[in-house]
């Protein structure tokens, strides 16, 4: 389970949605208040927590976790609109686990999360390590992909459009979906940006590529 203290709705549900989609189970919370009640009946493997919040600000929320016995073990992650590097020592003096700056891209934000749950062995990610389909295999933590038995490389963005496209088959993923899950809610580019991308993964993976089905008008599934 992984607690999000975030006020601003937006990013809010969207992260709360990126964690679901990943396969892990997550709570928001609007404020310190709504957040210490749930963590009186539970207790997360991880809690992101905002700097500037209603009430109580993050900094001493974390300030609070981190004295009692009970939660002082659960690691926490700074998610902040504030960059200053004042803040940065700030929460790391105080005992985040990490901190990441808003904007950001939910795939690095996915990335920071399993590294931290992988550091303190908390094993609460259910996706699986190889994802597959017909004669494609993607091994996540490898980068690797494998289509007809070959080798296929891809860039970045390229492989978290396979995989993206991979945990949800099936389903079809809008050009908005993806663009928010691979390049960030704050990417002003276009939706063409997923299209172009679509074009050469099919190119490298061949065969393969016929996988990845468009559908007219909304956007692409696997
Ligand atoms: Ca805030």
């Amino acid at each position: 389970m992984i607690y999000c203290v975030e006020d601003e709705r937006n990013i809010r549900e969207l992260i709360i949605y990126t964690l679901e989609s990943s396969g892990y189970e997550a709570k928001g919370f609007r404020s310190g208040q709504e957040f210490y009640e749930a963590l009186n009946k539970e207790k997360p493997d991880l809690i992101l927590l905002d700097i500037m919040l209603p009430g109580e600000d993050g900094v001493e929320i974390l300030k609070q976790l981190k004295s009692s016995d009970s939660t002082k073990n659960i690691p926490v992650m700074m998610v902040t609109a504030k960059g200053a590097e004042y803040d940065k020592i700030l929460g790391l003096d105080s005992g985040a686990d990490d901190y990441m700056t808003k904007p950001f891209g939910m795939m690095e934000f996915l990335a920071r999360v399993r590294a931290i749950l992988r550091r303190q062995g908390r094993n609460v990610n259910v996706m699986d390590d190889v994802l597959e389909k017909g004669n494609l295999k993607v091994y996540i933590k490898q980068h690797q992909v494998i289509a007809d038995g070959k080798n296929v490389e891809l860039t970045l963005k390229e492989f978290e459009l396979l995989k993206v496209l991979l945990e949800n088959k099936g389903i079809v993923m809008t050009r908005d979906k993806l663009l928010t899950n691979i390049w960030g809610y704050d990417f002003d580019g276009e939706t063409r940006t997923v299209d172009v991308h679509i074009r050469t993964l099919r190119q490298k993976l061949g065969g393969c590529g016929e996988l990845i089905e468009t559908v007219r008008g909304v956007g692409y599934k696997m």
